[in-house]
């Protein structure tokens, strides 16, 4: 997956600061990641289900999501069927902050003045701002706590063009298109390539708790895949 044609971009001020945040924090329990990435799969499904509604062209396979562990290469992919995404899908998405509550858990994390401190390389009394990351979610961006880069690879239902968004979660990122046969017919699958503390999430009973214990209103299956290399 050549990245020569693809664009780079700053990403949003604020989610720069966000994603420092994170990753800098030394908030415990990363678990996080996977319940935000698999409620966005299982959106993306309850998007396509409702968009079909109305244009019948687009109904689909039963909904999905598959959790890939390649020990391997220690990566870890989450794949949905569901609505994908366009290229300015991507870029408004996965670019700025989108969820009214993350910009309110960083209006909080400033009114404490945890912002500063918190955001101090190896800073140990970041407290009262990690706490909030459990309290609001953070989306999409808690991938960053756990990989060195994400890659999503998506494609809209209904579209003939896929892309591929990369990032390392240090200000930038950036869209290439992505040939037809490499991407999801349609919907998006997450690539983590898993940071070495995180390489506990390439054991699938890992995996299996965190769904028992955050996921059981998921409306879409969850299918549990281990590469064998
Ligand atoms: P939220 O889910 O609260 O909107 P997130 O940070 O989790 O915030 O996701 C931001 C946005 O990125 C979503 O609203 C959605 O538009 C898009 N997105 C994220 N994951 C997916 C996915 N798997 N399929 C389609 N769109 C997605
Ligand atoms: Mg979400």
């Amino acid at each position: 997956m050549s990245e020569a044609a693809g664009h780079t971009r700053a990403f949003q001020a604020d989610v720069a600061r966000l994603l420092h945040l994170m990753v800098h924090s030394v908030y415990s329990d990363r678990d996080i990641f996977l319940r935000e990435l698999l409620s966005n799969a299982a959106d993306a499904c309850e998007k396509l289900r409702y968009e079909a509604l109305a244009d019948p062209a687009l109904a689909a396979a039963p909904f999905a999501i598959t959790i890939s562990i390649d020990k391997d290469a220690q990566k870890l992919a989450i794949e949905d069927n569901g609505i994908g995404m366009s290229e300015d899908d991507l870029a408004d998405s996965l670019g700025t902050i989108a969820r009214s509550g993350t910009r309110a858990f960083l209006d909080r994390v400033s009114a404490d003045g945890q912002g500063a401190s918190a955001a101090k390389e190896g800073e140990e009394s970041a407290g009262p701002a990690v706490d909030l990351i459990g309290q609001f979610g953070i989306g999409f961006y808690s991938a960053f706590m756990v990989a060195d880069h994400v890659d999503v690879l998506t494609r809209r239902a209904g579209s003939n063009e896929a892309f591929l968004w990369r990032s390392d979660g240090k200000g930038s990122f950036s869209i290439a298109p992505l040939p037809l046969e490499e991407a999801p017919v349609h919907g998006t699958r997450v690539i983590l390539h898993l940071n070495d503390a995180s390489k506990d999430y390439l054991e699938p009973g890992r995996i299996e708790q965190i769904v028992r214990e955050h996921l059981s209103a998921l409306t879409a299956p969850i299918e549990l895949v281990e590469s064998k290399g």
